[in-house]
């Protein structure tokens, strides 16, 4: 019998990109997330990894780009996760239809599992979708971006897979990491933790014919599931163990600490812990006001420094 779940839904995703200016103008600007923290990508520190949230950096609300000017676009095949659907207050889809016709966002919108939704894509074919959801009480609305607080975007709510064999992905997502296998729609099954309220949905597409592809900007590079501690996430990796899925020891990342593995199916999955959170290292009204480093690529901070392209005006004087 499939364990209960230890993730309790999404804590972020994380995607490739090109412009990191182009990045930070559409998930601000046109998406109204408040820009929480401008670092660098741990494990590559001449690339950016630019990090978007809600008001305060609630885990489930947080989108991050690793932008790196020269990467080429993406192709999308199968074997990646592809669009990730993110929840706005119910009564809100006209007050974004609207918003992004006005700011030249084509929107495309359709129906699944009884949710009406508007499909659009981020500059670099990134594929993200709106839908409406129970999140009035969730998260902490941004107001410093031209959104209406009323209508802001709360969190992830949804993540797809399209993946070589759903079967056998699926079995894994029961199995492994206590999802619950739901409601078929087409070629696509919805697989549920806990409520199956927004951040805790994912849906399966069964794609063995597609290509697999490279990753480029536009693709997302994994999605993060949160557990409250270190000791869920400890429970996470034995358990993983015993399903023989190999994941990475505990990394440090400042703000959660994260595992990795991949799933059947060639997609990566980290489990987050909600802390210690983005203000490790800056105060709340300060996010991402500067350049912050991690304590091991400090003494490199003139060198990233000088390689980074500048996000504001302020910074080319
Ligand atoms: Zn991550």
């Amino acid at each position: 019998m499939p364990d209960s779940p230890i993730i309790t839904g999404v804590h972020h995703v994380t995607a490739l990109a090109k412009s990191p200016r182009g990045n930070l103008d559409f998930y601000t600007r046109v998406l109204g997330l408040r820009f929480i923290k401008r670092t660098v990508n741990h494990d590559d520190p001449l690339t950016y990894h630019l990090y978007y949230a809600d008001a305060v950096g609630t885990p489930g609300s947080v989108l991050t780009h690793f932008p790196h000017p020269h990467a080429a676009r993406a192709k999308h095949g199968t074997g990646e996760i592809r669009r990730t659907l993110l929840a706005v207050p119910m009564g809100s889809m006209g007050y974004w239809a609207e918003r992004l016709e006005s700011q030249g966002v084509e929107a495309t919108a359709s129906t699944r599992f009884g949710q009406e939704r508007l499909a659009f894509d981020d500059p670099d074919g990134m594929e993200l979708g709106l839908v409406e959801g129970e999140v009035v009480d969730v998260g902490t609305p941004w107001d410093g971006d031209g959104v209406d607080p009323e209508h802001a975007i709360r969190m992830v709510d949804t993540v797809t897979l399209r993946v070589p064999s759903a079967e056998v992905t699926g079995a894994f997502l029961v199995d492994a990491l206590g999802f619950e296998a739901g409601e078929s729609e087409g070629d696509r099954q919805l697989f549920t933790l806990l409520d199956g309220g927004p951040g805790r949905r994912l849906e399966l597409i069964d794609d063995p014919e597609s290509e697999q592809h490279p990753m480029g900007a536009g693709t997302v590079h994994h999605v993060a599931w949160r557990v409250p501690d270190d000791a869920a996430q400890l429970r996470v990796a034995d358990r993983l163990a015993r399903a023989n899925t190999a994941a990475t020891p505990v990394i440090d990342r400042v703000y959660f600490h994260s595992i990795y593995f991949r799933v059947p199916g060639r997609v990566i999955f980290e489990v987050a812990t909600d802390g210690p959170g983005f203000t490790a290292d800056e105060p709340m009204e300060g996010l991402a006001g500067s350049l912050v480093l991690p304590p091991q690529h400090e003494p490199r901070r003139a060198e990233i420094e000088a390689h980074l392209e500048p996000l504001d005006d302020e910074q080319e004087d």
